[in-house]
């Protein structure tokens, strides 16, 4: 087996320490002789984006391939580019991670995340040292396109613009994280006439304000504002917009896996399909069964929802931190069209999003993680046997349920930790559930 650079999300590190100028510069070799003809390139606002970025295009053009620079977006926005263009694209993005990480990210000629076994070719094109490199008469070009932000802004517009009546009415706090969607959340809730105002959208590749991932411990001034009452909407994106987070009108912190719960009733239809990890709420699968729509589970991974979607033309898809996929519109997670979309379910019901969130069955999850590496088979056994009356799904780490209990163990994907999520009724439980594994993982 070749030794692995991507992960989950692409390949991420530290610039100047993984991400050297000359590893970066023989990544974009492989992409160049990989794909090969022209390649979109764009990234989020992070201090490092132009010297990983020059690096991995200067590696591209090297092999005969051409770029397309489509300037500091969205990640959705640069997958969106691909979709409409055919082409293949690369976005140089960390996500949510911390500001002193970068990473770069493949996207397909569909605009989909790049599948395990492409990536594995480009693996292999770099550990080989197999570039195929230009004569100087056949070097790559650079040109700068400056049109995918209008693209994205419009092709979201047009999917929600018939569904938001009444709009101006409505009263939005957009906070970017200094992030990637600094301009295009902003911009196309301006279009549709929404009364707003801007949190944290001027770009800051330090993310002074606050931390890039939208959970509540880094949303404090957000929802501070949202406690105020002025507000009938919050919006929270990570640093590349795939993901959006909301809050009520109250400043209640809405969980990813709620805003799913809610697109189910109110976005899906029945005989649609809805795909999911293992490791969001059960009210997905009561309103699934109520409405007739059917719910599969998957592994955790928005590439994994994705791909599945693809094959079982599932019209909706997401995870429980926020990453929704709208199949009608493309297939990777959207954090604009999400936006778009909590707003249109909104002004089509007249209801606060309050009142929406309190219809939905009600459970409650509980997240925590310990810090581990090494041998998940331990935590395993001990898990089964502290939990001997449970039933159990191993498909990505280890589910336990029993009703609407359950616990969910697993090693994460991108960091040294194994994430735990406990799943109940009511909160209390949830939180005994946590107390009750967790002093047997602290101990593996
Ligand atoms: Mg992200």
């Amino acid at each position: 087996m070749t030794e692995r650079l991507f992960g989950t999300n692409g390949i991420r590190g530290i610039p100047n320490e993984f991400l050297t100028t000359e590893f970066c510069s023989d990544i974009g070799k492989a992409i160049g002789t990989f794909f090969q003809g022209k390649i979109a390139v764009g990234s989020d606002n992070r201090r490092s984006k132009s010297m990983i970025l020059d690096s991995v295009v200067s590696g591209i053009m090297s092999t005969g391939a051409s770029v397309i620079y489509i300037g500091v977006i969205p990640t959705p926005a640069i997958q969106y580019y691909c979709k409409t263009h055919g082409i293949p694209g690369v976005a140089i993005t960390a996500s949510h991670n911390p500001p002193q990480f970068n990473g770069i990210k493949c996207i397909d000629l569909d605009g989909t995340e790049l599948s395990r076994d492409k990536e594995e070719k480009i693996e292999g094109i770099y550990f080989r040292k197999s570039f195929r490199i230009a004569g100087w008469e056949k070097i790559g070009e650079r040109v700068w396109d400056n049109s995918a932000s209008e693209l994205y802004i419009n092709g979201v517009l047009e999917k929600i613009k018939h569904d938001v009546s009444d709009r101006k009415k409505m009263k939005v706090l957009v906070d970017a994280g200094n992030g990637a969607a600094y301009y295009t959340t902003p911009e196309a809730l301006g279009r549709l006439g929404i009364s707003m105002t801007t949190l944290n959208c001027n770009p800051d590749g330090l993310f002074t304000s606050r931390q890039s991932e939208p959970k509540p411990e880094n949303l404090k001034e957000f929802i501070q504002l949202m406690k105020t009452g002025t507000f009938d909407l919050g919006v929270a994106h990570d640093g590349d917009a795939d993901r959006a987070i909301f809050s009520d009108e109250n400043g209640n912190f809405i969980d990813g896996d709620k805003t799913l719960a809610l697109f189910v009733k109110h976005y899906a239809k029945p005989g649609d399909k809805v795909v999911t990890p293992i490791s969001s709420s059960d009210a997905i699968d009561d309103i699934g069964r109520e409405i007739g729509v059917e719910i599969i589970r998957t592994r955790i991974g928005a590439p994994i929802v994705s791909r599945t979607m693809i094959e079982k033309k599932a019209r909706l898809g997401g995870e429980e931190n926020g990453g929704i996929i709208f199949g009608d519109h493309q297939y990777c997670r959207d954090g604009l069209m999400t936006v778009g979309i909590i707003i249109s379910i909104i002004s089509r019901t007249g209801k606060k999003l309050s009142e929406l969130i309190k219809e939905l069955p009600q459970y409650n999850m509980v997240r925590s993680s310990v810090k581990f590496s090494g041998d998940f088979e331990p935590i395993r056994k001990k898990v089964k046997g502290l939990l001997e009356d449970y039933e159990f799904l191993e498909i990505d780490g280890i589910k336990a349920r029993k009703g609407h209990d359950w616990i969910l163990i697993r090693p994460s994907g991108t960091e040294p930790i194994v994430r735990i999520f406990t799943h109940s009724i009511s909160k209390e439980r949830a939180e005994d559930l946590m107390k009750k594994v967790m002093p047997e993982i602290m101990d593996s």
